[in-house]
C-alpha cells in the first residue's frame, strides 16, 4: 500500500522532477547519491536484508539510470565541483558472509564496484553482531580470507570501527582511537591495502560527533560516510552542504519503490535539513589524489 502510494506521488511529481534535473545538468549541480546496503541473501530476512532477486532488480534500475561509479569517484566528482551525470556509488556496512555467496559476485559480473565497510572485532572472532544474536539469527561475519578476495576482485574495504560502537557516546580519546585508529591498522594488516574510507556505525547525527570527526581525519581518511539520508552536492549552499568528505548516504534496503522515489529527486528529499554536530577542520585535497581505480 504504502509502496503504491509512493507510486503515485512519483507520477504526479514526474514533470517536476524531469525539469528539475535537466536545471541542474545545465548548472552541472547534479547531486551524488551514495547509497548503502548491509546483507543480499534469501534467508533471515530482515529489515537490513535484501533477496538476491530485489538486489538485482535495484542493480538493474541503476545501471539503466545512472552512471554507477566507485565512491572515490563519486567523490572526485563532488569536490570538481561540477557535475553534470546522474552518478550512483555503492556501500555496504557491517561485513556479513553471506555477501560472498552472491551480492559480490553480482557486483563484479556486472563490472561494478563498491566500498565495504566491516567492523573488525566480528571478522577476527567470528561471533555475530549483538542485534542479530538477540534477534535469534546469529549470522555469520566475514572471514579475512574474504575480504582479502573481495579486495583483490576491485571491491574496496572501509573500516567501521572494531566494535560497531555508538561513536556518539565514546567520549574518551584514547578510546576512539582503539574503534577507529586501531581498527583501520588491524584492517590495513590483514589486506596489506591502504584504507581510505571509513563509515560511522548506525551514522544518525547523533551517532556522530566533533572527536570521532577529529580523529578520523587526524587519520587520514579521504573520506567518511554517514547515513544521514542525503544527498550529495557538488556547489555547496547552506541548504545543500558540500559532500566531497562528508559522504551522507541513503539507506537502500527498504526496497526499490522508496530507492526509486528518492533517487528520481523526491522533492521533499532535497534539502539536507541535519544540523551537523561536527565541524570538518583538514579537507584532504580529493580532487588532486588519484590512485588507481579498482580493477573492473
Ligand atoms: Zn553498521
Amino acid at each position: 500500500m504504502k509502496d503504491n502510494l509512493l507510486w503515485v506521488y512519483q507520477q504526479i511529481t514526474k514533470s517536476q522532477r524531469a525539469a528539475l534535473l535537466e536545471e541542474l545538468r545545465a548548472q552541472a549541480n547534479v547531486p551524488v547519491a551514495v547509497l548503502f546496503y548491509h546483507r543480499v541473501a534469501n534467508t533471515h530476512e530482515s529489515p537490513w536484508s535484501l533477496s538476491c532477486d530485489n538486489f538485482c532488480r535495484h542493480l538493474d534500475w541503476l545501471q539503466e539510470h545512472f552512471e554507477v561509479v566507485s565512491l572515490h569517484k563519486a567523490q572526485q566528482r563532488l569536490a570538481s565541483g561540477n557535475n553534470a551525470t546522474p552518478t550512483v556509488a555503492i556501500t555496504f556496512d557491517d561485513g556479513y558472509a553471506d555477501n560472498a555467496d552472491f551480492a559480490i559476485p553480482q557486483l563484479i559480473s556486472r563490472g561494478l564496484t563498491a566500498t565495504y565497510f566491516v567492523a573488525t572485532h566480528f571478522v577476527e572472532s567470528g561471533q555475530a553482531f549483538p542485534h542479530d544474536a538477540a534477534a535469534g539469527t546469529p549470522l555469520r561475519p566475514n572471514t579475512i580470507e574474504q575480504l582479502i578476495d573481495f579486495a583483490e576482485q576491485g571491491i574496496e574495504i572501509g573500516a567501521h570501527t572494531n566494535t560497531h560502537a555508538d561513536l556518539g557516546r565514546i567520549h574518551c580519546r584514547e578510546q576512539m582511537e582503539q574503534e577507529i585508529v586501531s581498527s583501520t591498522h588491524k584492517l590495513e594488516g590483514w589486506l596489506n591495502r591502504e584504507i581510505r574510507y571509513f563509515s560511522f556505525p548506525y551514522g544518525l547525527p547523533e551517532n556522530t560527533s566533533q572527536l570521532a570527526v577529529d580523529v578520523a581525519m587526524e587519520y587520514g581518511f579521504l573520506g567518511f560516510c554517514t547515513a544521514y539520508g542525503a544527498w550529495n552536492w557538488p556547489q555547496a549552499t547552506p541548504d545543500h552542504p558540500s559532500g566531497a568528505v562528508h559522504l551522507r548516504r541513503i539507506h537502500a534496503d527498504p526496497g526499490l519503490e522508496r530507492l526509486k522515489n528518492w533517487l528520481t529527486l523526491d522533492p521533499r528529499k532535497l534539502r539536507d535539513n541535519h544540523q551537523l554536530p561536527f565541524r570538518i577542520s583538514a579537507q584532504p585535497q580529493v580532487a588532486q589524489i588519484s590512485p588507481p581505480e579498482p580493477v573492473q
